[in-house]
């Protein structure tokens, strides 16, 4: 395999399970600030915004689960010799998408066909 595949998965997995703490620990700080608002006043305007702001880091904390999910796939596909091979079309994937995007399965191509 290609050199580096793993180094790459590797570092992106650190990154992320930074990013995992990170986010959780915005989740809860926003939602001690709702809990604080909803003692205050059911009704002060800031509860939406605190809604808002408690969906966008759930999205982005489902996101980056997601991302971890699909690197510890990639590293798992890598043990087994499949990782680089497109899971679509069984063509090798262009070195240069799985440095864009080391967790890739799928080539350019078939990913378009989607
Ligand atoms: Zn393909």
């Amino acid at each position: 395999m290609e050199y580096g595949a793993r180094e790459r998965l590797n570092a992106a997995r650190v990154d992320t399970v930074g990013q995992i703490a990170a986010l959780t620990a915005d989740l809860h700080g926003v939602m001690a600030a709702a809990y604080v608002v909803a003692t205050d006043d059911e009704h002060d305007p800031e509860g939406a915004t605190i809604a808002f702001e408690r969906a966008q880091v759930a999205a982005l904390l489902d996101q980056a689960r997601q991302r971890l999910a699909d690197l510890d796939d990639a590293l798992a596909r890598l043990d087994q010799g499949s990782y680089g091979t497109c899971a679509g079309c069984g063509r090798p994937i262009d070195p240069e998408r799985l440095v864009a995007r080391p967790a890739a399965r799928t080539c350019i191509t078939c990913a378009a066909r989607r």
